[in-house]
């Protein structure tokens, strides 16, 4: 197998155990774990939420806490939700005030409705990067009770989330999230502030939830109809939505002549409306 060495150290492969305080949380590489070091950045993503217009935030994945230690001084109600019963055991031992509120879980896996009911909430995270678009499907599909969400993902997932239409990274995740969020792209934080360091830079998003975000057509059409066009991006939607059997007249309008990623999230809207009487 290929291995794969730590640019600055030149030797280390980096997929074994970094320089580490006695008593933290050795990082585990399956489960994504590259802990921010730096404080600076920490209290920087905490201020990214604005703690208006709800009173609950859920922190995914807050390993040693260094963002959550920033949480609690908001006012506002913090929960976090963390897979890694080590990290979990560290939270309980060093934020006691977190009692009751360290939810044991895989945040894909859980039922979110268990802690706050029917509540609106934040989101908020240095997330773990290889199940990033599964957390942002996750929040797509609970988008009635998600307001703002904010936090790091690798930086080509940030910035893809952010995408206008005419963009080569504009794709499916793009569309989704921005028929219902507004999607700023706010910093870049280099790989040296965390440890272990991962391979890539990483960047920090907010979306704020549209004030009106239900769609004026079929929401789950609009969901199949951005993803099947999206899988062969480089063809017109008249070739890549033939698996929709539409009837060949409805093609002869030029919005078919196009490509998906020259279209809007709201053209997206006007082409699952035109599809609509059609689709089955
Ligand atoms: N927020 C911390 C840790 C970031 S690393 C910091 O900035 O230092 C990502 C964290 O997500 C890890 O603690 C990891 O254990 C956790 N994690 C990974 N998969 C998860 C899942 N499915 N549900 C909840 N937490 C998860």
């Amino acid at each position: 197998m290929k291995k794969n060495y730590n640019k600055k150290g030149g030797t280390r492969p980096d997929n074994i155990s970094h320089a580490h305080n006695e008593g933290d949380v050795k990082a585990k590489k399956h489960l994504g774990q590259h802990f921010l070091t730096d404080e600076s950045v920490a209290e920087k993503i905490a201020d990214t939420l604005s703690y208006s217009g709800y009173s609950h935030v859920l922190e995914i994945g807050p390993g040693m806490g260094v963002l959550t230690k920033y949480l609690l001084r908001k006012d506002t109600d913090i929960h976090v939700i963390e897979i890694d019963r080590e990290s979990v055991a560290y939270l309980h031992e060093h934020y006691p005030s977190l009692a009751g509120k360290i939810h044991e879980k895989d945040f894909l896996k859980s039922d979110i409705s268990e802690i706050f009911g029917q509540d609106q909430f934040a989101i908020i995270g240095n997330f773990p990067y290889n199940i990033s678009t599964q957390i942002v499907f996750k929040m797509l599909e609970l988008r009635n009770y998600i307001p703002e969400f904010s936090g790091m993902f690798q930086k080509e997932v940030a910035q893809r989330i952010c995408e206008k239409e005419g963009s080569k990274t504009y794709g499916i995740l793009s569309v989704l999230v921005q028929a219902f969020y507004e999607a700023e792209y706010l910093f870049t934080v280099p790989p040296s502030v965390f440890n272990p360091p991962p391979k890539v830079d990483s960047g920090v998003l907010r979306l704020s939830r549209k004030e009106d975000f239900s769609l004026p057509c079929d929401e789950k059409l609009f969901f199949r109809v951005v993803k099947t066009a999206f899988q062969q991006r480089r063809k017109t939607l008249r070739n890549s939505l033939k698996t929709l059997d539409l009837p060949e007249n409805i093609k002869e309008d030029s919005i078919f002549g196009l490509r998906p990623e020259q279209l809007s999230t709201a053209r997206f809207i006007e082409l699952t409306q035109k599809i609509q009487p059609y689709a089955v």
